[in-house]
């Protein structure tokens, strides 16, 4: 089966998925977008308002920082995949529960296998501490301030994943002396491309 056909059918089953109750609140879910045969994706959180409403993800204010972001590395979107690790917006944005994560992370975990990225950015907490737990990346955790920018190599039979965790581009919306972090956590996303 093709990529795009595999995905169609992860797609499919979001679109009329009931695992956990952010189906009956959101407007569209967001399953991810970009090129399947990227080396690096990027996770976020889930939806917030614009992606609920577009059914796409970062779209809204982060998504226009996230799309600096790259431009700063000379990559565009559609070079890259973008997911999230919950495909339905919580209401107003509260943070996503424990249940909710389980309920959605095998989603997340299909569209890894069939991208397989070399680089995995996760973006905000969320996302780090789901991956880091995925990988087996205990022990490695520490707090965001401590380990942005910083590489986490894991290997497997499908070969060397490098995990990269880097701060919510949401926070340069609201602080923005954190959009140079950024700039120099994704100088160093480009130099492991
Ligand atoms: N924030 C996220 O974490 N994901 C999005 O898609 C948009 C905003
Ligand atoms: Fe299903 Fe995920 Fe949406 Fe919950 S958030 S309804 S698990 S797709």
């Amino acid at each position: 089966m093709s990529r795009e056909t595999e995905l169609a059918r992860i797609a499919a089953r979001v679109h009329s998925c009931q695992r956990c109750e952010l189906w009956r609140t959101r407007t569209n879910p967001v399953v991810g977008e970009g090129s399947l045969s990227a080396r690096l994706i990027f996770i976020g959180e889930a939806p917030g308002y614009s992606e609920d409403q577009q059914g796409r993800p970062f779209v809204g204010k982060a998504g226009k920082v996230l799309d600096e972001l790259l431009a700063s590395i000379g990559l565009h979107r559609s070079e890259v995949y973008i997911a999230n690790v919950l495909k339905c917006r919580p209401p107003g944005n509260r943070d996503p529960l424990p249940a909710e994560i389980e309920a959605c992370t095998p989603y997340l975990d299909a569209q890894l296998d069939l991208i397989q990225p070399q680089v995995i950015a996760t973006l905000g907490n969320f996302s780090l501490t789901y991956i880091f737990e995925k990988f087996g990346l205990h022990a490695k955790k520490d707090k965001i301030s401590k380990i942005h920018g910083k590489v986490c190599t894991v290997s497997s039979i499908t070969g060397v994943t490098m995990i990269v965790p880097l701060y919510h581009p949401a926070v340069a919306t609201y602080n923005p002396g954190m959009k140079q972090i950024l700039l120099e956590d994704f100088q160093l996303l480009r130099e492991l491309l």
